[in-house]
């Protein structure tokens, strides 16, 4: 297994819609290891195959670390090919992060629960109904694979307050515990 150094705000392949996997092979059974490699290492909830310069509908994820005592453990859980079937019309307000924006944190507001469908890493069929964290990570993740990202929901007045943040994660100027695609 080996990790993969994640690429940064202005990267193209963060603003492109990503290609379903058209079948499971070892490569990609390896490529969603890594990313559960990656995505651990660098402290993070969800990665997305875009993240690490990979323009297909892969994320993965674990909760876990967020959960409520009282809530049972997640552990990882790897997705292809995601779809949201349902999202509620109750929404939340919860402050977000993403590791291809070092640094840079800002509220969020999304639906509270969602239905995903996906397939697992053998390929089948799964379906999950997701509350509170595990909803909004699932969401953060399934719009890098439409190639939006967190700071596109906030207001143009909030996304001005960033731009000095932006510029610097841009000019490869910030310092992270994983390694990012060099500039
Ligand atoms: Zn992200």
């Amino acid at each position: 297994m080996s990790i993969l150094p994640i690429v940064t705000y202005n990267d193209p392949v963060l603003r492109t819609q990503a290609q379903a996997v058209p079948e499971l092979n070892q490569e990609v059974e390896q490529f969603a290891q890594d990313m559960v490699q990656t995505m651990y290492h660098a402290n993070g909830l969800g990665l997305a195959a875009p993240q690490v310069g990979r323009s297909l509908r892969i994320f993965v994820f674990d909760p876990d670390p967020v959960l409520e005592d009282d809530e049972p453990d997640m552990g990882v859980i790897i997705c292809i090919n995601p779809v949201i079937v349902s999202k509620s019309e109750e929404m939340v307000v919860m402050d977000e992060g993403c590791l291809s924006l070092p640094e840079l944190n800002d509220k969020v507001k999304r639906s509270e629960s969602i239905v995903l469908q996906y397939r697992d890493i053998t390929f089948n069929e799964q379906e999950l109904s997701l509350t509170g964290w595990p909803a909004r990570i699932v969401l953060h993740e399934m719009d890098h694979l439409d190639g939006v990202l967190f700071i596109d929901h906030l207001s143009s007045f909030r996304r001005r307050m960033h731009k000095a943040q932006l510029s610097d994660i841009e000019a490869g100027l910030v310092e992270t515990s994983y390694p990012l695609k060099p500039k």
